[in-house]
């Protein structure tokens, strides 16, 4: 049950994706939405920029800066970056709410393979901000609870989530993950195949903003789908000069497939251990497909096409973990009981 002092404090959702950070403030709504990126100055160590201004700077700034992905294949690779990268984003809530986050109550959502070891040092992280009330919630939950989905009455729903450095499968059924899988290849390892593609087909190096742009602007896995041709540009590789290269969607496609068809026999192991009755439910309610990577065009007839169950791509994909947190920090009496206090 929610106290009257309960519902004072400050409520507060932290999406801390490998590709997104997004912070969520009851009352406010989504108050930090951008790129998971910090830069520092390399002599004084002081941050420079965070999120979208420092995810502008990738791949052009001279060697006294240096650009930080503080998370990686689902887990924390630069712990300092990553403690650097939460303080920022608490400090605009603390400025934007002119209050101080002692009396607040967070909710943190993290990748899949964040290990205990990392959780302890957001613990430490919330205790140098004076916050005493955090909690962690697994992504694939907020994340149904975002798109609409009332968790705690139904029973059998998959939920796929192609983020930026993993590809999570999850089945929920009456509030709780029953069995959940991930893999390592996700928006990022796409990105990468379009670079490697670039780089042997044409020998020129294309950079990781531009690949991303040639991915989001040419994937389409639709085969039957008419080829659109763009240019990028990029380093000759031989002769290092600026060079303009020509890009199908058809070869962006190719390079893709095999991936997506990984997110595939990724579900179907998971259905293949997902009991009978669990399983005809997933078949009546569908699979739900979430994660920036749902938005790749044509991704619902991909998967249908191989696994013969409908697919649905969630209409918030990229905002719903910050939406489900919402809810989360709404109910949260009742939620308190069966989540993780630090
Ligand atoms: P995370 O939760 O790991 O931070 P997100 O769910 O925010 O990841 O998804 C980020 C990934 O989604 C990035 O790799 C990005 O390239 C990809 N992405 C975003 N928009 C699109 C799009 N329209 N088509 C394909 N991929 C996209
Ligand atoms: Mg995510």
């Amino acid at each position: 049950m929610e106290t009257g002092k309960e519902s004072e404090k400050l409520g507060l959702g932290i999406d801390l994706g490998t590709a997104n950070l997004l912070v969520f403030l009851e009352k406010k709504g989504i108050i930090f939405n951008e790129p998971s990126v910090i830069a520092f100055d390399r002599e004084s160590g002081k941050v420079i920029a965070a999120g979208r201004d420092a995810y502008k700077m990738v791949g052009k700034v001279h060697s006294k800066i240096s650009i930080i992905k503080p998370l990686k294949d689902g887990g924390i690779s630069d712990l300092h970056a990553a403690k650097a990268l939460l303080t920022y984003v608490l400090k605009k809530v603390e400025d934007l709410t002119e209050k101080s986050l002692g009396r607040s109550t967070t909710v943190i959502c993290c990748p899949s393979e964040v290990t205990k070891i990392e959780q302890d040092v957001m613990i430490d992280l919330a205790r140098e901000m004076n916050m005493s009330d955090v909690f962690i919630e697994e992504e694939i939950k907020a994340g149904a609870l975002g798109a609409g989905v009332d968790i705690f009455q139904s029973k059998g729903v998959m939920i796929v989530d192609i983020g930026g450095g993993t590809t999570d499968v999850g089945v929920i059924s009456f509030g709780d993950i029953v069995l959940s899988r991930s893999i390592r290849m996700a928006g990022t390892y796409m990105t990468n195949e379009i670079t490697k593609l670039i780089k042997k087909t044409r020998n020129v190096e294309i950079g990781e903003l531009t690949a991303e742009r040639c991915k989001i602007e040419l994937a389409n896995l639709n085969p039957n789908a008419e080829t659109v041709i763009e240019k990028f540009a990029g380093r000759d590789m031989v002769k290092g000069v600026p060079k303009w290269v020509d890009i199908s969607s058809e070869e962006v496609r190719k390079v893709l497939e095999p991936v997506f068809e990984e997110v595939v026999k990724l579900i179907a192991a998971v259905l293949k251990d997902t009991s009978p009755e669990l399983s005809a439910d997933i078949f009546r309610n569908g699979i739900l497909v979430t994660g920036g990577g749902a938005l790749t065009t044509g991704i619902e007839g991909f998967i249908k096409e191989r696994i013969q169950v409908p697919v649905t791509v969630i209409s918030n994909p990229l905002t719903c973990v910050a939406e489900g947190l919402k809810y989360l920090l709404k109910n949260r009496g009742d939620y308190r009981v069966n989540s993780m206090q630090m």
